[in-house]
């Protein structure tokens, strides 16, 4: 087959996910190309809230909050042996964060959210507390008087995710990964011992595939007898200018990134497919950011972005690997940042070892097809 080129296993997308398999994949020792597409696509990677996040992740699916802390644990190593390949600090924080409540219903639901969280994984999920409005305050002096009590989790923190984003592509094409930048697959065919991937870039041949090309996975999927079913989710984030450090910790809606700047959101649209931002959503973040910290009040927005999550219909991420075309993988997920360290150190480790483990069969994307028969 006269084909220009191939490679041991190809990653179809490189954003948060692809890029993040692909370094570990690298770092296997495997031949490993990454073939992303073009600055129009939809990029959950350049528009996220930068958390490494696991307080509430996971209800009725302790699977998922288990594997969410176990990525935030595996972050300082993660970012460690990141800088090593890199040379790039990615401003690693793991201090604890707060969920802020403004009425006692959101701190109810918060606390029954926890508890659950905490008795479905027979206590083995994050450590966290449910705090008064005093004991609030008392940890964090900037708080308003509408906040009612707030949960913290010491287990949570943030990256800077511009900064991990370019750390995971350095590092990648430090371990030898072939990146094309505007190589767009539109056709995959399982072929002899292997898949061509064809686009306007020509036709390229792999042994082993990854998808991981976020939205587009739900289409790229059922050419290799895989399934990813999507749903819209819009979220929205406003940003301020840079100002000294106010905030020790983060929280669920409210960060200081390290350069300063304040990031405040984020929402979720789930019925609306335009990408442009909404000044509706922009007031609502804005109004409710100064009632948990007036002193926000101050500062100018200087910037504000919407995003599409990469998001399941059930929430949870999807690994997979192909039964009718082995050899074809998928990873899927709303939490790149969080799930960044488990892709990277994880996941790419039992890809290269030709199978995923069996305590990733719960996020096999055959638990769709069960919910969808029953
Ligand atoms: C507003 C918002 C806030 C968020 N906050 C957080 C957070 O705080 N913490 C957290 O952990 N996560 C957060 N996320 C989620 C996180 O950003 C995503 O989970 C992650 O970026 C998904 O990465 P991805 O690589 O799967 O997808 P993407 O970033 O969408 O990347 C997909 C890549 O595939 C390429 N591609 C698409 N189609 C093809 C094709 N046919 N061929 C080749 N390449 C293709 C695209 O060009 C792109 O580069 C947030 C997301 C949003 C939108």
């Amino acid at each position: 087959m006269p084909l220009l080129d191939d490679c041991d296993i190809a990653v179809v997308g490189g954003g948060l996910v692809g890029a993040a398999l692909a370094w570990g994949l690298a770092r296997t020792g495997l031949k490993t190309m990454v073939l992303d597409g073009g600055d129009l696509d939809p990029r959950a990677s350049r528009a996220n809230f930068a958390l490494v996040w696991v307080q509430g992740k996971g209800l009725h699916a302790p699977h998922y909050a288990l594997w969410s802390k176990a990525s935030a644990e595996r972050w300082p190593t993660f970012a460690a042996a990141l800088a090593a390949d890199s040379g790039i600090d990615v401003a690693l924080s793991q201090r604890g964060a707060f969920s802020f409540a403004l009425s006692q219903g959101e701190l109810g639901m918060l606390a029954a959210e926890l508890e659950t969280i905490a008795a479905e994984t027979n206590g083995a999920a994050a450590p966290y507390e449910i705090l008064t409005a005093e004991e609030t305050r008392r940890r964090l002096p900037l708080v308003g008087q509408d906040v009612v009590g707030a949960a913290y989790s010491p287990a949570d923190g943030h990256v800077n995710s511009l900064r991990l984003f370019h750390a995971l592509h350095t590092a990648m094409r430090h371990r030898g990964v072939d990146y094309r930048a505007c190589h767009a697959v539109e056709r995959i065919e399982p072929v002899d011992a292997g898949f061509r991937l064809a686009g306007a870039f020509g036709t390229i041949f792999a042994r082993r595939i990854v998808l991981a090309a976020g939205i587009d996975n739900q289409r790229l999927a059922a050419m290799v007898g895989l399934h990813a079913p999507l749903k819209h989710s819009k979220g929205q984030i406003l940003v301020t200018e840079k100002c000294r450090p106010l905030f020790e910790h983060t929280s669920a809606t409210i960060r200081q990134a390290d350069e300063g700047g304040v990031m405040i959101g984020d929402s979720e649209e789930t019925h609306t497919t335009a990408i442009a931002t909404n000044q509706e959503i922009s007031a609502v973040l804005a109004n409710r950011a100064v009632r948990v910290f007036p002193c926000l009040a101050e500062l100018n927005v200087v910037r504000s972005w919407a995003g599409f999550r990469v998001k399941t219909r059930d929430g949870l991420p999807i690994y997979a690997q192909s039964a009718s075309h082995p050899g074809a993988f998928i990873a899927v997920c709303h939490s790149g940042v969080t799930l960044a360290a488990n892709h990277a150190l994880v996941v790419a480790p039992q890809i290269a070892g030709g199978a995923l483990s069996s305590d990733l069969a719960p996020f096999h994307s055959g638990r769709f097809h069960v919910s969808e028969n029953s």
